[in-house]
């Protein structure tokens, strides 16, 4: 049996990203360590996979790679008491794509222990829509929340809002109350924003420069997909006592910061990782999200491509040209 899968190979410091068949046996020999196979229905191209797939940073870690960090499908064997033939399965993280073979394929083999039930109520595609990006929306969501952000507070910001991150954690923040303020460098998606349920946009210029270490209390809240100067202004503007969530780096890794805000206004700054988060804090986080998404609104953040179209889509997204989510049917 063969499988269409992306690889990415490089030697002699040549890079290439192909659709490749291989066979069950090159699966099975790259990945000793899994032992769960899946016949993968939707991937997706988030932010790290669109580094991988144009080589532009350092995510593979082991070549040859077959790409993407995400898949959802349905098992086809499985060695973990946990997993069974006919089980539905999602797959985000944990190094996959980067140091184990991907998703970006028709059949992958995963461990049991990366591997989520496909919550009730998402179809495979759905739970691609989401992604790592929504998932991750969501731990920040969720941080919010923990940290006491109420909808009553005051207004929260959310940067890079067209992008996966931004358009998922938009759609969450507003479907629990919160009045949210989109940062966007795309003012003509301030329909599909407003759409999403932000209360207000704005110019991400106003974020991007260096700023004062505080600047006039705005956000009870933030989900700051961006980094670099718009973190450090995200802080600088947040209210006493608010919760800076910071999960991403699309303007930069740098964070050019006092500590100002922090000993001054009590705010506090949580750090998000979806890679290595651990299961049950992803359990509940998809449960969340399957309960409370609006499937329109996912519907409007979600374009589909086909396989090959995965590798054309890369430099786009790095170049923040793609509106709010990909996904990927792997066998079309
Ligand atoms: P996308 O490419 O879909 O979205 C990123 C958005 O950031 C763009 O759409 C754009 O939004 C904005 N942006 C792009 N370039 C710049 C820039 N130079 N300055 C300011 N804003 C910019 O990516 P994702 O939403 O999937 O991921 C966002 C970030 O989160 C990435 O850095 C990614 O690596 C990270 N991430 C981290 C995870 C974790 O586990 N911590 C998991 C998932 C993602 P707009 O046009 O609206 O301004």
């Amino acid at each position: 049996m063969t499988l269409k899968a992306i690889l990415l190979t490089k030697a002699n410091d040549q890079f290439a990203a192909q659709v490749r068949e291989l066979s069950d046996e090159d699966l099975r020999a790259n990945t000793p360590e899994a032992n769960v196979t899946v016949a993968v229905e939707y991937s997706t191209v988030n932010y790290k996979d669109a580094l991988a797939l144009a080589n532009k940073g350092p995510v593979v870690r082991k070549w040859p790679m077959v790409a993407g960090i995400d898949a959802a499908g349905t098992v086809l064997d499985s060695t973990d008491a946990r997993f069974a033939p006919g089980d539905k399965v999602v797959l985000d993280g944990w190094g996959v794509g980067e140091q184990h073979w991907g998703g970006l394929a028709q059949r992958a083999r995963f461990k049991a222990d990366w591997l989520v039930p496909l919550p009730a109520g998402l179809s495979a595609r759905q739970a691609m829509a989401i992604g790592t990006a929504g998932y991750t929306a969501m731990l920040c969501c969720l941080a919010l929340r923990e940290q006491g952000v109420q909808p009553g507070d005051g207004e929260i910001l959310v940067t890079g809002a067209s992008g996966g991150v931004g358009s998922i954690a938009i759609s969450i923040l507003a479907g629990w109350g919160y009045r949210v303020v989109a940062s966007t460098g795309r003012a003509t998606e301030a329909a599909y924003l407003t759409a999403l349920g932000a209360s207000a946009v704005i110019d991400r210029a106003e974020l991007a420069a260096p700023g004062k270490p505080l600047q006039k209390e705005r956000w009870a809240g933030v989900v700051d997909a961006v980094g670099s100067h718009t973190l450090a202004n995200a802080c600088a503007q947040t209210r006493y006592g608010g919760t800076v969530t910071a999960c991403g780096l699309a303007q930069g890794m740098d964070f050019a910061s006092t500590v100002a805000p922090f000993i001054l206004r009590g705010v506090r700054l949580i750090g998000v990782d979806s890679v290595l988060c651990p299961l049950p804090r992803r359990l509940s986080a998809w449960q969340r999200l399957a309960a409370d998404l609006d499937r329109s609104k996912l519907d409007a953040a979600t374009t589909e491509i086909v396989l090959a179209q995965a590798i054309d889509v890369a430099p786009a997204l790095l170049a923040g040209r793609v509106r709010g989510r990909v996904v990927v049917n792997v066998n079309a």
